[in-house]
């Protein structure tokens, strides 16, 4: 199915979508066992024949074993050498400096004459002249200017675990058009949930612009960045777990930042890892959300947080199960590390991934010279291909091409799909009947895979 097949980021199915003697999960539970990442999440296996399968906690970040092995059975006797032995582990598995020491390296970093600026590139660490002997056989990169100190992200390589912490950077366009998105929307504040790039633009900009307001804070598991930013512009922060690394002092800045003016003019961008745990994903925003809730607001209680919620449109109905406020726009983002998902020379390669938001969707306006317009109907800007379905009374591509409506379906199917009697819904035409065990990738449901899930033309 070309352009559009590119399935998730990494590939990987979640385990919160059961199938089949699959892994469902339950949560964050209080008095869970923790790992280097915060505390565990609780999971599920379950089995076809038995009603209840046995639970168990396992590492919130890392969907790759090689990366964090903890796995505990929830019912299992830990014994106190364990224990013990567990929180030495944690303890030695975290960063060799501390934010507030790698704050103090930075202001030392930065009085240095360029000439004794140095990057390591295998410790992915500033040096300090003292500390060259010790990477005298790393690479290294020198006269670290203040551009590229503006620009971690660009200094820094991505993280391209595949399962764990594969980062995506946003393609300068994609960037660019957020922030004039929220500058012109009237915010004065982003909190930037994994977005290092749109932190950099924002904070960079600040630094440089006298007139430039807006601010952001940046949550994200990359220690790396805590060499970069402040204890006020940076917390190490698990979203899978809402676990704040350096605990009180991190969550109440970022709660000071939320609530700041009365909590007015704040918005939270997240890009999360496209992996899955899209409910544990929620879980986590809801408590941001409500930590911005707790503000004193006149007029409406009932208020949300507003939030851009960046994810693959074949996400739309896991994401609207949590957040029924939230609607998917056309937008498409672009990375630039990701093949898929960029421009290429020749026409376009269309990436999957959207905007969800719980802003009115007329307010957010795509770029015309982009080929997106204005739907009068939807009240929404729209892809240029996507057009109005008088039966369905919506635009209702979801991918950017030409859908046509089926009768019998009584809703609208991409391009490629034709009816299949013995299915009864629309398909690839060489698709084949007979049901598959494992369940389908987006709504976990078996009888069916992802290319032909009823949930994603939902109307
Ligand atoms: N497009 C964004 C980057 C998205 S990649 C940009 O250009 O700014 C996903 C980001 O989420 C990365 O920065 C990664 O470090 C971060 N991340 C991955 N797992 C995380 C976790 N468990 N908690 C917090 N941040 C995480
Ligand atoms: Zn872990
Ligand atoms: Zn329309
Ligand atoms: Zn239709
Ligand atoms: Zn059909």
């Amino acid at each position: 199915d070309g352009a559009m097949a590119a399935g998730s980021r990494e590939g990987w199915r979640g385990p919160e979508r059961a199938g089949a003697g699959g892994v469902a999960l339950l949560g964050v539970v209080p008095g869970a066992p923790s790992c280097p990442h915060g505390p565990a999440l609780l999971f599920v296996k379950t089995s076809q024949d038995k009603e209840e399968g046995r639970r168990f906690y396992a590492c919130s970040a890392c969907r790759d074993r090689k990366d964090c092995n903890f796995f505990q059975w929830e019912d299992e006797k830990v014994s106190e050498t364990r224990l013990a032995a567990r929180e030495e582990y944690n303890k030695n598995r975290q960063p060799s400096f501390t934010h507030g020491q790698n704050v103090e390296r930075y202001k030392d970093f930065v009085l240095l004459p360029l000439s004794k600026r140095r990057f390591c590139q295998e410790c992915q660490q500033l040096l300090l002249p003292a500390e060259w002997e010790n990477h005298s056989d790393h690479q290294f990169l020198c006269d670290i200017s203040t551009a590229q100190l503006r620009s971690p992200s660009q200094l820094l390589y991505p993280l391209e675990n595949k399962k764990t912490n594969a980062q995506y950077l946003f393609a300068d366009r994609s960037c660019q058009f957020l922030l004039d998105l929220i500058v012109d929307l009237g915010f004065r504040r982003v909190l930037s949930v994994g977005t290092p790039r749109l932190h950099e633009m924002i904070q960079s900009k600040a630094s440089q612009e006298e007139d430039f307001r807006v601010r952001s804070l940046l949550l994200d598991i990359d220690f790396r960045y805590s060499q970069f930013y402040t204890e006020d512009e940076f917390c190490h922060y698990n979203m899978f777990n809402h676990h704040f690394f350096d605990g009180e002092a991190a969550r109440e800045t970022c709660r000071k930042f939320l609530c700041q003016d009365n909590g007015e003019r704040v918005i939270m961008v997240t890009d999360p890892p496209f992996g899955g745990l899209v409910e544990a994903l929620a879980s986590s925003f809801k408590k941001l959300m409500a930590m911005w809730k707790k503000t004193e607001k006149e007029g409406d209680k009932n208020q949300e947080m507003p939030i851009f919620w960046i994810f693959p449109y074949f996400f739309e109905s896991r994401i609207l199960e949590f957040f029924p406020s939230f609607s998917m726009m056309d937008y498409q983002v672009d990375y630039d590390n990701h093949a898929l998902y960029k421009h290429g020379k020749t026409g376009r390669r269309q990436s999957p991934v959207r905007i969800f938001t719980n802003i009115t969707p007329s307010m957010i306006v795509l770029p015309v010279e982009e080929g997106y317009r204005f739907c009068a109907l939807c009240q929404r800007y729209v892809s240029s291909g996507n057009q109005h379905c008088e039966l369905c009374n919506s635009c209702t591509s979801k991918d950017g091409r030409q859908w046509k409506h089926c009768v019998l379906c009584q809703k609208c199917v991409k391009p490629s799909w034709f009816h299949c009697n013995n299915c009864n819904c629309c398909a690839l035409q060489n698709h084949t009947c007979e049901k598959t065990d494992a369940g389908c990738f987006v709504c976990g449901k078996a009888g069916h895979k992802r290319s032909t899930c009823p949930s994603l033309s939902r109307t």
